[in-house]
């Protein structure tokens, strides 16, 4: 049967120059990287190779670079390791769980929390963070690139507006990163999280951009790995891979990669959307990263279209991958005030680049065939549904 895979945002496949890169280091180059002796040694050179490609990625020193476990660790490094009971925190409502839930339990620690809202855009107004700064502020969390709709946030805007109130700024790049490209001294970012499985790494390795200067409180007590900043012997083939997938992600971010994955998102877009009444792009006017498109269709479960569909081998996410099973709208799609029936029925298409599921145009047909038909079987099988009399004009499934 064939499959086609359209969720990078989930998660990508390793590259095989990832996967090559990594293999020696699980077997014949072992070593701890702390050791002294010959085998250690190698590891060390080889783990500061990786710093090296990681901090080209990011625009940063090496030293800058702390290696993680992945996304939902550097953002709860970055958000637990500088504020403190009584301290203020700004996060937009739109940031992934890893920022949410770890801002919520800061908030029952005596953190005092603001989340900002998004209008319609999908996009934070940078006003909105400069007029909810207080005296007590001491962290702006805002992410780079949405997980759910693409969306780019307006971080440099936001690193000017921090950089002059004099507070940190950390950035969730998780989505970003082999997306677009990032310099963190144009971000004006203190701190700045990654994770390695959205760029053909490998799954549960990831960095955190550590400004010189700052200095969080680590999670992790134990030796004196990342200067203090991480305890625990260094994950040596995850190193070694995330650096190997950051060289090529630099490459691709550099070179003509993202605009070739626009025009087939576009053209993804624009034919589904031309078999298919009721139905829409959610942030389709803001700035996006050029692999994700986020559709609404009315008058059906996105549950059951996400099944279908994979029933007939395209696999792609109703929302955000870490909230499937759960039967509460996505809450991007609330917080950009999308009524909660549409928000349950709504496709993210995620193309892959660089890898073994890379999108190709038959990808697209197939998938422009598949979703069109998917949606009108059960359209017909839906009670509510009574056919659609007009195509539908207006904003992108947004209550007004
Ligand atoms: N932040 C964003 C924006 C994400 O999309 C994800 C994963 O989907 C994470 C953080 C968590 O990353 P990880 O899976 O590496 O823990």
């Amino acid at each position: 049967m064939k499959r086609v895979y359209m969720d990078a945002n989930a998660t990508t496949p390793l590259a095989p120059e990832v996967f090559a890169a990594m293999r020696p280091w699980f077997t014949e180059q072992f070593g701890n990287a702390s050791s002294i002796h010959f085998h250690g040694q190698r590891a060390r050179a080889a783990v500061e190779r990786a710093r090296e490609h990681v901090a080209r990625l990011l625009h940063c020193r090496p030293a800058e670079v702390v290696f993680t476990s992945g996304g939902t660790e550097g953002d709860n490094l970055a958000l637990t390791g500088v504020l403190k009971p009584g301290d203020h925190l700004i996060a937009s409502s739109i940031e992934h769980h890893a920022v949410l839930h770890t801002a919520e339990r800061l908030r029952d620690r005596g953190v005092e929390v603001t989340f900002l809202p998004v209008g319609a855009s999908g996009t934070v107004d940078p006003e909105d963070v400069r007029r909810a700064l207080k005296p007590n502020t001491q962290l702006v969390s805002v992410m780079m690139a949405n997980n759910e709709i693409g969306t780019l946030q307006p971080v440099a805007e936001i690193g000017s507006i921090t950089q002059e109130a004099d507070v940190y700024f950390h950035t969730d790049a998780v989505q970003a990163a082999g997306k677009v490209p990032i310099d963190v001294k144009a971000i004006g970012c203190d701190l700045l999280t990654i994770s390695g499985h959205k760029f053909h790494g490998p799954q549960g390795t990831g960095a955190l951009y550590i400004r010189r200067g700052t200095h969080p409180e680590p999670l992790l007590f134990g030796g004196p790995q990342e200067r203090q900043r991480r305890a625990g012997t260094e994950n040596l083939p995850g190193i070694v891979g995330l650096g190997q997938a950051a060289e090529m992600a630099q490459a691709f971010v550099a070179g003509d990669g993202p605009a070739r994955l626009a025009d087939l998102r576009n053209r993804l877009e624009k034919e589904i959307l031309a078999r298919v009444d009721e139905a829409g792009v959610y942030g389709g006017e803001s700035p996006r990263v050029s692999n994700t498109t986020n559709l609404w269709f009315d008058h059906l479960e996105g549950e059951a279209l996400v099944i279908a569909l994979d029933l007939k081998g395209l696999a792609l996410s109703g929302g955000s991958a870490c909230m499937s099973g759960a039967t509460e709208p996505s809450h991007v799609l609330t917080a950009m005030g999308v009524l909660p029936e549409r928000a349950r029925a709504s496709l993210r298409f995620s193309l892959d680049s660089g890898s073994d599921a890379s999108a190709t145009d038959e990808d697209v047909d197939f998938a422009v065939e598949l979703v069109p038909a998917a949606v009108a079987r059960l359209r017909e099988l839906s009670p509510v549904y009574t056919g659609s009399p007009r195509r539908e004009t207006t904003a992108a499934g947004v209550s007004r």
